[in-house]
Formats: C-alpha cells, sequence, structure tokens
C-alpha cells in the first residue's frame, strides 16, 4: 500500500504566534502533530524540539525493521530530554512544553503514539472515529461521568493537559496499533481544530474536499479560522492507496480505470476446482 501525506499549520485568527509544528514525510510514512505551550515563544521551541527529535529517532530505517512501539517510546522520551536539556540552559523557557501526535506506517498498519489533547482522527467510508483519548483535565472528568462531551467541549478548562512533554517528569506516551485499509484517511491535529468544529463538521468538510489531501488540509484550517479561530490550527491528512492508484496529494485518489474488473454480457464467472 502507497502513503500519501499533506500537511498545514496556520496561525488562527487570534493568538500572536503559531506555536504548533507538525512533521510530513510520506515516503518514510512518518507524520507529527505537536501543540507547544509556555510564554514568550517558548512554545514554539518545544514543539519544534519535540518534532526534530522523533523526525531524527523515527526517520533512520523503514519503520518495520524493529519493534516500533519501543522506538517510538525511545523517541518520546529524546524529545522530553531535549526539552529539559533547553529548559535548563534558559530558564525563562521553564513551564514550556508540548503535546505530540504521531503516526508512523508501514502500509499495512500504523501506530499512532500521543501525549497530551492533540489528536488522531480515522475517516473509513462516511464514518469519523476519534483514535486517541486526549490526556485532559476536561476529558478526565469525562471518563469519570461528571461531565458531558458537549460541556467538556464547552468548558473553559478545556486546554488543561494532564499529560504534556516538557513537563519535568517522566513522559508515558499512549501507542496503539491499527490495521489500515485502501482509502483510508487519517487525520492528525492540534486543539485548535477539534475546538472549532466538531466531528461531524471535520468529516463534512473532507468529503466536501474530495479527498485531496491539499485540500482537506486547507478546507479543515478555513473552516476553524471561519469558526473563530481561537487558537493555532495544524492539521496533518494521511491516506493509504492500494498499488494501481494515485497518491498524488494534490489530487484526487480512487481506483483507475484500467482497475476496472472486465466484465461484459458474455462473461461468465469461471470457477476452477
Ligand atoms: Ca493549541
Amino acid at each position: 500500500m502507497i502513503v500519501a501525506g499533506a500537511g498545514l499549520t496556520d496561525r488562527g485568527r487570534l493568538r500572536p504566534h503559531n506555536e504548533d509544528s507538525l512533521l510530513v514525510e510520506a515516503e518514510r510514512g512518518l507524520f507529527a502533530v505537536a501543540d507547544g505551550m509556555g510564554g514568550h515563544a517558548a512554545g514554539e521551541v518545544a514543539s519544534h524540539l519535540a518534532i526534530e527529535a522523533v523526525r531524527a529517532a523515527l526517520s533512520g530505517d523503514p519503520p518495520a525493521e524493529r519493534d516500533m512501539p519501543s522506538r517510538l517510546r525511545d523517541a518520546i522520551e529524546e524529545a522530553n530530554r531535549r526539552i529539559a536539556e533547553q529548559i535548563e540552559q534558559q530558564p525563562e523557557c521553564r513551564g514550556m512544553g508540548t503535546t505530540l501526535v504521531v503516526a508512523v506506517s508501514d502500509g499495512p498498519r500504523c501506530w499512532i503514539a500521543h501525549i497530551g489533547d492533540s489528536r488522531a482522527y480515522l475517516v473509513r467510508g462516511d464514518r469519523i472515529t476519534q483514535l486517541t483519548a486526549d490526556h485532559s483535565f476536561v476529558n478526565e472528568l469525562v471518563r469519570l461521568g461528571m461531565l458531558s462531551r458537549e460541556q467538556a467541549a464547552r468548558d473553559p478548562r478545556r486546554n488543561v493537559v494532564t499529560r504534556a512533554l516538557g513537563s519535568g517528569a517522566m513522559v508515558v506516551p499512549e501507542i496503539h496499533e491499527y490495521r489500515v485499509e485502501p482509502g483510508d484517511l487519517m487525520l492528525l491535529c492540534s486543539d485548535g481544530l477539534n475546538t472549532m468544529l466538531a466531528d461531524e463538521r471535520i468529516l463534512a468538510v473532507v468529503q466536501e474536499s474530495g479527498r485531496a489531501l491539499e485540500e482537506v488540509c486547507a478546507g479543515l484550517v478555513a473552516a476553524a479560522n471561519a469558526a473563530g479561530g481561537e487558537d493555532n490550527i495544524s492539521v496533518v491528512a494521511i491516506e493509504w492507496c492500494g498499488a494501481g492508484e494515485t497518491a498524488d496529494p494534490s489530487g484526487p485518489t480512487g481506483p483507475t480505470a484500467a482497475e476496472e474488473p472486465l466484465r461484459g454480457p458474455d462473461t461468465e464467472p469461471t470457477s476452477e476446482a
């Protein structure tokens, strides 16, 4: 299977800086979004350090060669260490941190690792499924039955994350493996997307974009800005295509004419023992 990807990050309409960073290396099946936090541009530093640590640790060999969950864990520990070092060297960076969501695919499999409230969604057919559970204060309350999902989406504490890189302590990422199918589309995003757009709206924009990956990203960023653009907005769109399908991130994908089964009125199904 061929993996294609595109990404877009935007400052939004209210924030003075863009503190998000993203990674799109489709030929290696490696994608990530990091959402930095901390004043005086420190958030930008933290998210950039995390993305660079992931790139360095995971872009070496083809992903299938070693145990992927342990490689992901190592990459994330390295990112955490680099951010802690930076804070030690520049005390004005104290308090900086970042969320992180990483997707790595070897074709039929995709591993998702995340820390904090940056998300991964799967669009399969006409359904959208959130794959990651936010490590956030409001999501903890939802899990305990103390808030509904609707209340959580409006709660003023919705930006408070319970896990982040750079918080000083050891970080425990959540890592899951998924089987992917041709035609699956995955989104990685920072919370500036999903706090502005409900899941159904995200799905509608994907479908309106004709699934062309660059248009999916541009459409989602535009929709989040139209809904207020209260935070930085980052989206990575990933698609899996069968051999013979187009993997052009700028064009629509689908079976080519040559792949249509050749069946006419005089074609009889054959069976062999
Ligand atoms: Ca954010």
